[in-house]
């Protein structure tokens, strides 16, 4: 492997820990981008990666990816993310998530965690046992800001889709609308069920076909093959399983006007953003869209507001896209360059 800074994706990210338990042979990385707002806020990602490159790779995206969420949802919180390299059985054990507990507090508060990808709400409580750097904590009464960020990032979603739509094909209704949903777990899932409620036609495709026949069943949408979902003829791509999906030969095939969904890093290089634009694809910026479990998780760590300011700011996530598609058309850039561009003066690069 060549030195961390020589890596396409490094970012002068300001540090990147390795981690390694004997004991429980756990291993991690804690990548944290930038803290110039804040301390550096991202979940943990618990994943069996095919080799170290790939977990370092994701690391360094990721975290990249928080400092950019982060200021571009006006949060005081810089960007960090940890990956748990996971064996292929995905074991995960308490004494683990102890040890993974030691390892965020060894870093004094500069990383803040929450959950991702293969983490849970109970992993979050576990890691509580060991470091106070933790949300996304069940919430102890109604009406507090925290818990489960996936409905809020699907909130998030489903309301920059709609704007998408209005901007993009002047509809102000979903009703007829015809959504492809890639993956549909917390986010996707959450996303589709508001989407049927508003009479969206929806075509959903998930590795887990057993959840999406029992979802399609249950909310009324069609199944189609993990191929499929990317090449159908549709009005909006909504990407929510993982990153790196849009690149030269998918954008190629993608048979829509509008891509927005959730899933963190959907661009496979930075090209690929010009890729879409020259298709006249409108493009709603992954980081910006997704932002909705981030404010949640956010305003619970800093104690700074309830579930109804959550809802407030989660509200504002379309006007932000919808500055970012003007400022697209009248600069003539790639979405996710203007987007990008926005991020990195808000974080002082
Ligand atoms: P999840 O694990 O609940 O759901 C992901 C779903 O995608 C699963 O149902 C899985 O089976 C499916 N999937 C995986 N690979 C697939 C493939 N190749 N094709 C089709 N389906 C596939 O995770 P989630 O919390 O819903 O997160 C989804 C995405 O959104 C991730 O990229 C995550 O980083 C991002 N995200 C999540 C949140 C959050 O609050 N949960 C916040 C911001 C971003």
């Amino acid at each position: 492997m060549s030195a961390m800074w020589d890596l396409p994706d490094f970012d002068d990210h300001e540090a990147v820990h390795f981690f390694h338990d004997i004991e429980t042979g756990l291993s991690a990385i804690i990548a944290l981008h930038s803290t110039h707002l804040g301390p550096g806020a991202g979940g943990t990602r618990f994943w069996h990666y095919e080799n170290r490159e790939t977990a370092v790779t994701d690391a360094l995206r990721l975290s990249r990816g928080m400092s950019f969420k982060n200021a571009m949802a006006g949060l005081p919180l810089g960007g960090g993310k940890a990956v748990i390299l996971a064996d292929r059985n995905r074991t995960k054990t308490p004494e683990m998530l102890a040890a993974f507990g030691r390892m965020i507090e060894s870093l004094g508060g500069k990383y803040i965690t929450a959950e991702d990808v293969g983490i849970t709400a109970a992993d979050m409580v576990a890691l509580t046992k060991e470091t106070k750097y933790v949300s996304g904590l069940p919430v102890s009464k109604s009406g507090e800001a925290g818990g489960d960020p996936g409905p809020f990032t699907a909130m998030g979603v489903y309301l920059g889709v709609k704007a998408a739509v209005a901007h993009k094909l002047g509809r102000d209704s979903m009703e007829g609308i015809h959504v492809a949903i890639q993956g549909v777990g917390s986010v996707g899932g959450g996303l589709a069920r508001l989407l049927a409620k508003d009479g969206a036609r929806l075509s959903i495709a998930d590795i887990n076909k057993e959840h999406a026949a029992a979802l399609g069943e249950e909310i009324g949408a069609t199944v189609v093959g993990l191929d499929e979902v990317m090449r159908i003829e549709a009005d909006v791509f909504s990407p929510n399983a993982l990153g790196a999906i849009l690149d030269k030969v998918s954008i190629a095939h993608l048979n829509v006007p509008i891509v927005a969904g959730g899933a963190n890093n959907q661009l496979a290089t930075p090209e690929d953003g010009q890729r879409i634009f020259d298709r006249n694809i409108l493009f709603a910026p992954d980081y910006v869209i997704n932002s909705g479990g981030i404010i949640s998780v956010g305003l619970e760590y800093l104690g700074d507001g309830d579930v109804s300011e959550v809802n407030r700011r989660v509200a504002m996530i379309p006007e932000r896209l919808t500055e970012i598609w003007a400022r697209s058309a009248a600069q003539n850039l790639p979405d996710s360059d203007v987007a990008d561009n926005m991020a990195m003066a808000l974080i002082g690069r």
